[in-house]
């Protein structure tokens, strides 16, 4: 997606440890008609697979996720990291290491809002090392749902996540690939 790589290559910066940071449009600050385009390339993508529900993570898929929704027509839920010890209630519950923050949290989602009879889409803002992907993916396969896919805003290329993600079988469409940061500077394959 021209217009999103446009924006990383202007906006995005580069910091240690292969982190992108895009908080000027996608992670702090939210540039919302960029969101809505977004949100029309994922519709466009998965148009045919008559997606009945939006599975994000909290908090930065949010915002994308939710722009993504009007286009579908569906509700979004988002899985909540969970902060306490105890797992609370009649939840699907899965484990995810954070790239960024390097621990390990559990994830939850109530079963009231994943079925069975569900198509569900994952999306995300990134796709490093395929933790958050794979997490989702889980939570959805114990609920018995159907897993369409996975819309991705901006994959890292160069790390293990891709290739573990679509190795399972799972379809992921990213809408811009990073091949590399050397130096500082973002190249796309
Ligand atoms: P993964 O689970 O694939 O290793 O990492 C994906 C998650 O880590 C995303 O939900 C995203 O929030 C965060 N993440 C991974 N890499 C980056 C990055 O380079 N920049 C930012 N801002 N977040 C990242």
């Amino acid at each position: 997606m021209q217009l999103l790589k446009d924006r990383i290559l202007r906006d995005g910066k580069v910091f240690p440890g292969n982190v992108l940071k895009v908080d000027s449009f996608l992670n702090h600050q939210m540039d919302v008609s960029l969101f809505c385009e977004i949100g029309k390339e994922f519709h466009r993508r998965f148009a045919e697979d008559e997606v009945t529900k939006i599975l994000t993570i909290e908090s930065s898929g949010i915002g994308i996720a939710c722009l993504a929704a009007m286009y579908f027509g569906v509700p979004v839920v988002f899985a909540k990291k969970n902060k306490t010890k105890n797992i609370a209630g009649d939840v699907f519950t899965s484990r995810v290491e954070s790239f960024t923050h390097g621990r390990i949290y559990d994830i939850i989602v109530s079963k009231e809002f994943l079925h069975k009879e569900d198509k569900v889409l994952l999306i995300d803002d990134f796709l490093a090392n395929g933790s958050a992907l794979l997490g989702l993916a889980s939570l959805v396969k114990d609920a018995g749902a159907t897993l369409v896919g996975a819309g991705i805003v901006i994959e890292k290329g160069f790390q293990t996540g891709g290739s573990l993600v679509r190795g399972t079988g799972l379809r992921v469409e990213s809408l811009a690939t990073v091949a590399s940061m050397e130096d500082g500077t973002v190249q796309f394959s």
